[in-house]
């Protein structure tokens, strides 16, 4: 009888242990938001534009029907800001996920939902860049709601990027939460496609923790993650190239995520049709357990 508990016990654990071990979200849902967000009807999101304000919309949303509470009175942060000698008025999209054991230290979760629109009749449409990792965010949000963080988390949904990281920018001057309350910013920045099924990681250089965070991560044919672009191995610099810049330079430390650059980058091609399903599904759930490691870190 005794041998028959600690095998049931023992079957049980074996159970929840792979349960843990696997990242539940929509994966369908996944690939549907980079399908809409990415389509003509969306213009190609460019600040300002009527593409961008349902872009939005549409976000916050989603974000209401996952429960995810807005950082101040609502989801939205609005700014305005010059560029290239225009005028912009751009509006940033700031959730909160109360985090458990620590609700006083913050993880800032990014991506940038704005693109490039249209440019001589053709549309920008972003798959990759960025609606890949607006609809990853998505994806932490549902399993937010059924696996709360031990930090607390924002999700923060950036305007302007492509103005010059214009929305973080304004973000990490008017926070709403104090600044030194801020203690990683993790920014998900094309991260759909790769021929070589590599995802890099830049911004975990010179953090022990956090290398061993990623090295621990489990790596196949099918997905690997990848440290580098951060100045130190002969290739472009990155540290400065999306959303993270912005935190980096208030000493905020960051993991960006992206994949290399493709043929599609900034190009009318970057579509959903040219994305990898397996490989961007593989991306999200290896980036959620690995925030789920940090996560479980003193930060
Ligand atoms: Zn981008």
């Amino acid at each position: 009888m005794k041998k028959l508990i600690i095998l049931f016990l023992l079957v049980n654990g074996l159970i929840s242990f792979a349960q843990e071990k696997t990242f539940k979200f929509d994966s369908n849902k996944l690939l549907k938001h980079v399908e809409v967000l990415s389509s003509d009807l969306y213009e190609g999101r460019r600040t300002g534009t009527q593409g961008a304000l349902m872009a939005k919309d549409y976000i916050v949303r989603e974000l209401q029907k996952l429960n995810v509470e807005p950082l101040a009175d609502t989801h939205e942060q609005p700014f305005s800001f010059t560029a290239r000698g225009k005028q912009y008025k751009g509006i940033n999209i700031l959730g909160k996920i109360s985090g458990t054991d620590v609700p006083n230290k913050y993880i800032v979760i990014s991506a940038h939902y704005d693109h490039e629109g249209i440019k001589n009749g053709q549309i920008f449409n972003g798959a990759d860049d960025d609606a890949s990792g607006v609809s990853a965010m998505l994806a932490f949000a549902e399993y937010f709601k059924k696996n709360p963080p031990k930090h607390s988390v924002i999700l923060a949904f950036f305007d302007a990027e492509e103005l010059g990281l214009q929305g973080s920018r304004y973000y990490v001057e008017n926070t709403i939460v104090p600044l030194e309350s801020i203690k990683l910013n993790m920014n998900m920045d094309m991260v759909s496609r790769n021929d070589q099924n590599e995802l890099y990681i830049t911004g975990a250089r010179g953090n022990e923790a956090f290398q061993n965070a990623i090295e621990n991560q489990k790596a196949s044919d099918d997905f690997k993650f990848l440290m580098g672009h951060d100045g130190k191995d002969g290739k472009q610099n990155w540290t400065f190239s999306s959303d993270h810049g912005s935190f980096f330079r208030k000493g905020i430390p960051f993991l960006y995520f992206g994949v290399e650059d493709h043929k599609d980058y900034h190009r009318p091609t970057d579509d959903y049709e040219n994305i990898h399903p397996e490989f961007y599904k593989l991306a999200v759930q290896n980036i959620i357990s690995l925030f789920v490691e940090i996560d479980s870190m003193e930060l």
